[in-house]
């Protein structure tokens, strides 16, 4: 047996704690070395980086905007609740939309060319992009933002917004699926946008010049070598003028990734409180002091908290004016149509767009969808057929063997659009506020980085990306 004297112990003992606070003193130095290091990399001040607390925070919309923004708030350590008037996550905007994450397609809307092709498509019910007036401010005031939108230096001001957002999300994306594992019928095949047009492929040549100058590798591609990227295309051979292929893109289900991801927040110990319509922020002294809540039971309360996330999609403009925020942000109704593969050889795998309808076709796990098109026609989400049908009219022309044709499943959802295509996100006048909207054709692609994003603004940090965000 081995004895230690006392005084052996206390020499001891002495010479650790002399070691140990050394040992402190350098950790400490480490520490001010740390905080000085990263306040010169990511300009967060040092009084945010010693007042970064758990907060409560309360999400308001459990879509992918919204799930995304829970993820990384609780992975930021707070403690996070998300309501939604559905049963489940991902049941509006977010759940049958064209499944690309398509960074090389951050081409706004609003663009030089593009009053004189929405005047020429107002009166054509198949339009691409039909808008059909209504005479109310919204929409006017919108329409209005829109024109400004398509000044020449405006449009390539939200060309490199959209571009920084996508590339920052797609590798928030990429982290999260290799940290989680999460399934969501992804594929990385890169997305090939074809042309039926000679004029068509003229401008998409140009794009991709444009877009290269922001960073994006969207490169042109002959007929031939586009049909060995995806030789279902083979079967139009005949029809394409050209193509343009981004390979670093991807394709995935929004759905099923951000139900995945809402049960991985559940794990992380998120609240989700679904069948809860948000009737009202409720404020005092400029700040949100509750959100009242109408459960599907009828049963009402008012839920508080820290700090308070308006992630509603479209209907994010509707709960914010009555605490008098206005944002640009309307409803753009769009269709999709989704067709079982079971049994059909001639279904893309590549995701693509068919530049002249405007629409894209996805592979997702044994079903190919088919989505595109906007309306601005307010918060109507009748189906229009004549608008489905030309989906599903326009594949069975392009691969006729493709999908079954004769069961397909409509969908129309409303995509939350700026009148520039960035979204809104940050915070707002009211000091507990916080937005994350707007996402209008991207939302799927600047999911993860808006709420990775969102989360750092609200732990008082600088998020890793450029973008003008709402401070
Ligand atoms: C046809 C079509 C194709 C598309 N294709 C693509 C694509 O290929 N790639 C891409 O990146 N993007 C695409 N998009 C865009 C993308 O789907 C959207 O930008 C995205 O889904 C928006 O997500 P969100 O979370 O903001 O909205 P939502 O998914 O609509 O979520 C908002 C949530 O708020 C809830 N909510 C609203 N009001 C209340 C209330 N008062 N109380 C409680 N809850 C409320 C809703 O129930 C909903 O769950 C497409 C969109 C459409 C329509």
């Amino acid at each position: 047996m081995v004895t230690q004297s006392p005084k052996s112990v206390g020499v001891k003992e002495s010479r650790r704690d002399v070691a140990f606070t050394f040992g402190r003193l350098l950790d400490f130095a480490a520490l001010i070395r740390a905080v000085v290091h990263a306040e010169a990399h990511i300009g967060a001040p040092l009084f945010f980086l010693a007042l970064e607390r758990q907060m409560k925070v309360i999400v308001m919309g459990a879509g992918i905007i919204g799930t995304a923004s829970a993820w990384y708030l609780a992975k930021s350590g707070h403690d996070v609740t998300v309501i939604d008037r559905q049963p489940g996550a991902g049941l509006e905007t977010s759940f049958a939309n064209g499944a690309q994450i398509s960074v090389s397609q951050s081409e706004p809307w609003a663009n030089p060319s593009a009053p004189f092709k929405v005047l020429k498509w107002l009166t054509q019910e198949d339009a691409p992009l039909l808008f059909r007036p209504k005479f109310e401010w919204h929409q006017l005031s919108w329409g209005m933002r829109f024109m400004i939108e398509c000044l020449p230096w405006r449009f390539r001001h939200n060309i490199r917004e959209m571009v920084n957002l996508g590339l920052y999300s797609r590798d928030a994306l990429q982290e999260l699926r290799k940290e989680t594992g999460i399934d969501y019928d992804h594929l990385t095949r890169g997305i090939l946008q074809f042309y039926t047009s000679k004029a068509d492929f003229e401008a998409g040549k140009s794009a991709s010049v444009l877009l290269r100058q922001y960073g994006i590798e969207r490169d042109v591609k002959t007929v031939e070598e586009a049909i060995a990227i995806e030789p279902a295309l083979h079967q139009i051979r005949d029809r394409i003028a050209g193509a343009t292929y981004a390979s670093t893109d991807e394709s995935g289900d929004a759905f099923k990734f951000t139900q995945n991801l809402a049960a991985l927040c559940s794990a992380r110990g998120v609240k989700f409180k679904y069948g809860a319509m948000v009737e009202a922020i409720e404020t005092d002294e400029g700040k949100v002091s509750g959100v009242r809540l109408r459960h599907s039971t009828g049963h009402t309360e008012t839920d508080t908290a820290d700090a308070y996330v308006c992630a509603m999609g479209s209907y994010s403009y509707l709960m914010l004016k009555p605490v008098g925020i206005t944002i640009a942000v309307y409803p753009a109704k769009g269709y999709s149509a989704t067709l079982s593969t079971e049994g059909f050889e001639g279904a893309p795998m590549v995701s693509l767009t068919d530049e002249a309808m405007k629409i894209v076709f996805s592979r997702i796990g044994d079903r190919m969808r088919i989505a595109g098109t906007a309306e601005l026609d307010g918060y109507s989400t009748h189906l229009s057929l004549v608008r489905t049908e030309a989906l599903v009219k326009r594949a069975r022309e392009l691969f006729p063997n493709a999908a079954d044709y004769d069961r397909p499943v409509y969908w129309t959802g409303l995509r939350p659009a700026t009148p520039s295509n960035c979204p809104l996100i940050g915070r707002t006048r009211i000091q507990n506020l916080f937005l994350n909207t707007g996402h209008g054709t991207l939302g799927w692609t600047e999911g993860c980085g808006s709420g990775r994003a969102l989360a750092d603004l609200i732990s008082g940090r600088k998020p890793a990306v450029d973008y003008q965000f709402l401070r």
